[in-house]
């Protein structure tokens, strides 16, 4: 019966109108996230007399590509929640709620301090709304419902809509909302605020359609947890944040407790976590003998998944520094500013998507998932390399730059990411051994995770001076390991099918 309704459901673009709830939950929260990180950036290393903290450039980049490696990592702890002990409708509401504080926190003149608090409560928050969200969207179909896929595509549309719009509007607000209010400087807490408007809208959307339109299936976790199972996880729990806080008091008696070297370690357990994961499906006694050579033969996707977003999420790290530094702010009497570059990731994101569903629809043989991995590297790869051409062309001294440099890289990569996302998610189900289907999937997130953790390491090398190596080198090697890839891509799809 349940599954009847749901399939009956069409109200919303021929889906479930529950589809609108959560497409419109992520369009907010996407919204808030990235208006967030447009002007992030720039409020952190931008000095004070402007409006910013006043902090190194070479830091504020790298706590950027941390804070997303973060972002991604608190999934992992997110689903579990939802599943365990909260179910994810609340586990959602709850995240919402701490991300809409952690803007809030920003949007106060506390410098610093509400820095830290922010990123804390955007993390925790996100862990617990972002991969619930996406889980919900799947349960709206039944099993064998042949608009899955076309669903998570309007879902994606969404993500990719609150994306483009707030780097118009959180700058915008900004900078007085085009009024001259705060005499040509940046009030970065005005933005701020907005991104946390953005989630308030998010949360009062989701409950009062959600309490209409999702299913109520969602009310309970799915795998309620015992109490007798409850007290090893909180001790397991506890010693991790105990070694943690061990860790860092260590540090502290050596002198060590600097921004830098908390990153690092961030990087190394964001690296770690999936090798770990990986390590234990391959040894698994539940996970068996074909299962186990799926899962290494997963393990070139993977590689390739985190160069990938390596260079993508470098988009709001790098590429805004070269859109502050190298650009051409202006095209005739149009004025715009740095932040807003970051709407063309998701605005070719959201041009690219229905093009490329179109296409997949009309050819016969679809390529294998190998080959669209490859094919996303390569993009990745030569977006990067194309953006070392301004700098041979020109000489990286000599000023600025057209801004249909940044234009035509993102288009690349923006090919790349439509290429690798609709068969990112399928292909990690498929190749997930029975034992471990739920963690694998936050192994996916996990490819993001590690890239932005390298990211956190490898841009403290980014600069005018090394703009051309930079590019160039991880573009080389974005396109050499795609290409690697297609070679081994024959043998990577045998063991994928194989049953
Ligand atoms: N850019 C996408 C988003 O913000 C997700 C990136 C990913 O799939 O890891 O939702
Ligand atoms: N394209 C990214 C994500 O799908 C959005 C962004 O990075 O701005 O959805």
């Amino acid at each position: 019966m349940a599954n009847n309704q749901k399939s009956l459901d069409t109200a919303f673009f021929g889906h479930p109108r529950g589809l609108s709830t959560l497409f419109f939950t992520e369009t907010w929260e996407r919204f808030s996230y990235y208006g967030m990180r447009a002007i992030l950036l720039f409020y952190m290393y931008f000095a004070v007399t402007k409006g910013g903290l006043g902090m190194d450039q070479v830091t504020a980049a790298s706590i950027m590509s941390i804070y997303g490696a973060l972002v991604y990592l608190s999934g992992v702890v997110g689903g579990w929640l939802a599943d365990r002990i909260w179910g994810s409708r609340k586990t959602v509401f709850y995240g919402g709620v701490l991300i809409m504080f952690g803007h809030i926190a920003l949007s106060l003149p506390f410098g610093k301090q509400a820095l830290l608090v922010s990123i804390a409560l955007i993390v925790i928050g996100t862990g617990l709304l972002k991969p619930n969200v996406s889980s919900m969207v799947g349960n709206l179909y039944s099993e064998n419902d042949r608009r899955r896929d076309a669903g998570f595509s309007i879902y994606l549309f969404g993500i990719n809509l609150g994306a483009a719009i707030a780097p118009w509007a959180v700058p915008w607000a900004a900078s007085g909302f085009g009024l001259n209010l705060f005499h040509g400087q940046m009030n970065f807490h005005v933005g701020f605020a907005l991104a946390a408007f953005g989630m308030f809208f998010g949360l009062v959307q989701y409950s009062i359609d959600g309490r209409k339109f999702l299913s109520k299936d969602g009310l309970t976790p799915d795998d309620p947890i015992s109490h007798e199972q409850l007290r090893p996880v909180i001790f397991r729990t506890l010693a991790v944040v105990a070694g943690f806080a061990i860790i860092l008091l260590i540090m502290a008696a050596f002198d060590q407790l600097t921004i830098n070297n908390v990153i690092t370690i961030i990087t190394i357990i964001a690296i770690g976590l999936p090798v770990y994961y990986f390590v234990l499906m391959l040894k698994s006694k539940k996970v068996t003998k074909v299962e186990k050579k799926r899962v290494a033969a997963y393990i070139p996707l993977f590689l390739s998944a985190v160069i990938f977003w390596i260079i993508q999420e470098s988009g709001s790290v790098v590429l805004a520094l070269f859109a502050e530094e190298r650009t051409i702010l202006h095209l005739g009497a149009w004025h715009f500013a740095a932040a807003n570059f970051q709407t063309l990731n998701p605005i070719f994101m959201m041009m690219l998507t229905p093009l490329f569903a179109y296409l997949w629809d009309r050819i016969k043989h679809h390529p294998s998932a190998a080959h669209m991995f490859a094919a996303a590297l390569v993009f990745a790869g030569l977006s990067y390399a194309f953006m070392a051409l301004p700098g041979l062309i020109h000489g990286t001294t000599a000023g600025r730059v057209s801004p249909f440099w940044l234009v035509g890289s993102w288009f690349l990569v923006e090919l790349g990411e439509v290429t690798l996302s609709p068969v990112g998610l399928s292909i990690t189900a498929g190749f997930a051994p029975k034992a471990f289907k739920s963690q694998m999937m936050s192994m996916y997130f996990l490819a993001n995770a590690a890239g932005q953790a390298v990211n956190a390491q490898i841009v403290k090398f980014y600069s005018s001076a090394t703009e051309v190596q930079y590019f160039l080198i991880i573009g080389a090697l974005g396109v050499i390991v795609g290409l690697v890839l297609v070679i081994f891509s024959k043998k990577i799809q045998a063991i994928a099918d194989t049953e």
